[in-house]
């Protein structure tokens, strides 16, 4: 029996985009018929068309299948949902604006489903794609990328790539397992180094979205940057209680200087303007601080509350669980 391959498109606001995706995806589609192929949108609270174009896509191909979120949850929500939906033997996950090609499919599967008649590939759990150039993007949004990757892989047991993309093609048994982490911070990229397997990297140059505009601005990348951080390092709480032990050292040794200063000189009553510096700088090391730990409260507080990762509003799914969508006889 033929395999299938789910692919998984989270879309926000991608009317624009989406057919042209799903025409680039028919393209390779066409050149893999020994695979079942199913499409799972994922409408992420979409204020354009998106959820039209989606609809109207779905009546002219009954391997199109649909979600539609009650708001925007995030493109992290929004993965949740097509893998939990998703019910091929393969699942592929890619963006809705073509900078993750459809065409490098192909290669992908070369390695999760090698066949007798290639010459003998290892056989992978995950094939994942990583962009080598950052090229049309801007230069300080790409310098904060990889002062970010470097920061995390110093603090963080898992490592992550840079320049990794959720575009990855996965095994059921690794789709699966992103399942079970049902923490409610999500952060994709850690989730996929944490739960393992073997990964095959496939390299590829960056390419510019096909329509619409990127949804990522950079203060909404910089909150991102500190969620995955904090979902995947207690690093620095632990700077916190060493820079803490400094001061106190520093402190200390300060305290005897002035003692022998005043023992030795008397009691110069200069200084305090250091003083004040000196107030400042811990104060503000203290309130940093707090922030962080904040921080990791706040996210503890989250995670207690078992809200659902996203709401429903409209599907062309009769069931949520992951059971075959197609009828027998497109098997
Ligand atoms: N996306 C989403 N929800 C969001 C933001 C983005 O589902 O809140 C989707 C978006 O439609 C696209 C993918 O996530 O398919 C990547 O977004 P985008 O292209 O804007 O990010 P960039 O490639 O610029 O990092
Ligand atoms: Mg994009």
């Amino acid at each position: 029996m033929k395999k299938t391959i789910s692919i998984v498109v989270p879309c926000y606001n991608e009317a624009a985009a989406l057919p042209l995706f799903y025409q680039e995806a028919l393209k390779v589609i066409d050149t893999l018929p020994n695979y079942n192929f199913e499409f799972i949108f994922v409408d992420d609270g979409s204020t354009d068309e998106t959820l039209n174009v989606m609809k109207s896509l779905a009546e002219h191909d009954p391997r199109i299948f649909y979600v539609s979120f009650s708001r925007n949850f995030g493109k992290e929500a929004a993965l949740l949902a097509g893998l939990e939906h998703a019910s091929g033997d393969l699942i592929a996950t890619m963006d809705a604006d073509c900078q993750d090609p459809p065409s490098l499919l192909p290669e992908l599967l070369k390695y999760v489903d090698p066949q007798p008649s290639q010459n003998p590939v290892e056989k992978y759990d995950c094939a994942a794609t990583r962009r080598v150039t950052r090229k049309g993007e801007p230069p300080i949004r790409s310098f904060c990328a990889r002062i970010f990757y470097k920061l995390i892989n110093r603090m963080s047991k898992v490592e992550m790539v840079d320049g990794a993309r959720d575009y990855r093609l996965m095994t059921r048994q690794v789709v699966d397992a992103i399942i079970s982490c049902q923490e409610y911070n999500r952060y994709s990229k850690g989730l996929w180094a944490f739960v393992g397997f073997k990964t095959k990297w496939v390299e590829y140059e960056n390419v510019q979205r096909v329509a619409g505009e990127t949804k990522w601005s950079f203060w909404k990348l910089f909150k991102y940057a500190i969620e995955g951080i904090v979902a995947f390092s207690t690093v620095p709480l632990t700077l916190a209680a060493f820079l803490g032990v400094l001061f106190c050292l520093i402190a200390f040794v300060m305290i005897i200087v002035v003692i022998i200063k005043t023992l030795a000189f008397g009691d110069p009553a200069a200084g305090w303007p250091s003083l004040v510096c000196l107030i400042m700088f811990t104060s503000g090391i203290q309130l940093f601080f707090l922030g962080v730990i904040g921080e990791y409260l706040a996210k503890a507080y989250l995670e207690t509350k078992h809200r659902p990762h996203y709401i429903t509003r409209e599907t062309n799914l009769s069931h949520n669980s992951a059971a075959p969508h197609f009828s027998k006889d497109l098997q």
